[in-house]
């Protein structure tokens, strides 16, 4: 396995007979808008792509996408993959909406790629952060002869994370360490949470997502000395831009067959087809769009994440509004599907609960429509405790401090 790392979460990962190109954000320094709201906020990417990246891009033959915000699929990187047309290698969740885009898309489940894998949801921040960033697929692969990898993708620490670590015992880990934080709440990854999942994982560790976007303040130079003094640097790539890490198989062992891929999203109970929650375009008309645009603009907020989810990125279920939030009342879904599946893929049926509101209370389910909504203040979350435990600095907020989150 060779890891070239290209910018931020962008690599390219020769993995068997593969060659994919993760993540594609192909922008020129400057060409998109800041992420940061406020203070701070400066066009991104901070940085070019290197110098040589062209010619690694070429080797391409797919691209991987575990989401699509713009710093890991932008307007550069679609028409460059249009223009190849390279098959695009993502979740259900993106499928739809990568086909409306011209794309070729290859839905990710198991067996795909050839390969042993899985599909990981994560969790791209906390609270209502959680929902407004959307769903993002994490994925672990498994090549007979290579290591196998874990990329998390967007996340923050959550019990998921550590089940699949611990089942799958990935011989790479890949997760993004830029700590980022839009002015509203981090979305990634803190660098306690980074010591804790150095600490649980088995194997190497590469960290990505680094000094190329506003929002992200972490330096490699800063994780590098913390994980020295925490004695993990050893088993830590944080690669530069341009770098390529080879990773090879160390053992033989028989490794855990992965979790089949989630069952695609069910139709809604209206019959609506259920869609991708970052659809586009948005069902505004263009004039008003362009209006909406134009005001967000003068805002200097950031027009294209708030337009996809404002105004074009649910589908029916995901707009009906949900009840409003009563401290007693036990958690619901807002979905309308007749089934569901929470965050740790567990069968959640409409207007139920799954078990484990701490960890899926608070984001989208695994099909990005459904977000289980209030109510779940009033339930202990009983996982929080494994994840505080492991995590120096971090604790969850008492099950109290929480109501108000939305
Ligand atoms: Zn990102």
């Amino acid at each position: 396995m060779k890891y070239r790392h290209l910018r931020n979460a962008t690599a390219l990962l020769t993995y068997g007979e593969h060659r994919l190109l993760v993540d594609p954000m192909l922008a020129d320094a400057g060409a998109l808008p800041g992420f940061k709201f406020g203070a701070g906020r400066r066009p991104n990417p901070l940085v070019p792509l290197p110098a040589d990246a062209p010619a690694w891009l070429d080797a391409a033959t797919g691209v991987l996408v575990t989401h699509e915000h713009p710093d890991h699929l932008d307007g550069a990187a679609l028409r460059w993959i249009r223009a190849r047309g390279l098959p695009v290698w993502c979740s259900h969740v993106d499928a739809a909406s990568l086909r409306r885009k011209g794309l070729d898309v290859r839905e990710v489940h198991g067996g795909a790629l050839g390969l042993d894998v899985e599909v990981i949801p994560a969790r791209h921040g906390r609270g209502w952060l959680a929902w407004l960033m959307g769903p993002v697929s994490g994925y672990y692969l498994a090549h007979p002869d290579e290591p196998s990898v874990y990329l998390t993708s967007d996340a923050v620490l959550a019990d998921a994370v550590f089940e699949a670590i611990d089942r799958l015992r990935p011989d790479v880990v890949v997760a993004p360490a830029g700590a980022a934080d839009m002015g509203v709440g981090r979305i990634l990854f803190s660098v306690d949470e980074l010591v804790a999942l150095v600490r649980r994982a088995p194997g190497r560790v590469v960290l990505n997502h680094l000094e190329a976007l506003d929002h992200c303040p972490t330096t490699r130079a800063g994780l590098r000395e913390r994980l020295r003094a925490e004695g993990l640097l050893a088993r830590v790539d944080v690669p530069e831009d341009g770098e390529e890490l080879h990773l090879a198989r160390t053992d033989d062992r028989p490794r855990p067959a992965p979790a089949s891929a989630p069952a695609r999203a069910p139709a809604c109970r209206s019959g609506s087809p259920r869609t991708s929650p970052r659809l586009d375009p948005p069902r505004v008309c263009p004039g008003l769009r362009r209006r909406l645009t134009a005001r967000l603009d003068r805002t200097r907020l950031n027009t294209r994440c708030l337009l996809r989810h404002m105004y074009g990125s649910y589908d029916s279920c995901q707009r009906r509004a949900a009840a409003p939030p009563t401290p007693t009342a036990a958690p619901t879904s807002n979905c309308d599907s007749e089934a569901n599946t929470c965050m740790r893929g567990e069968s959640m049926q409409r207007g139920g609960a799954c078990e484990h509101p701490a960890e899926c209370g608070e984001g989208p389910c695994i099909d990005g429509n459904c977000a289980i909504i209030p109510g779940r203040a009033a339930r202990d979350p009983p996982h929080a405790s494994s994840i505080a435990d492991a995590t120096a600095g971090f604790r969850p907020r008492p099950a109290s401090a929480r109501t108000g989150d939305r």
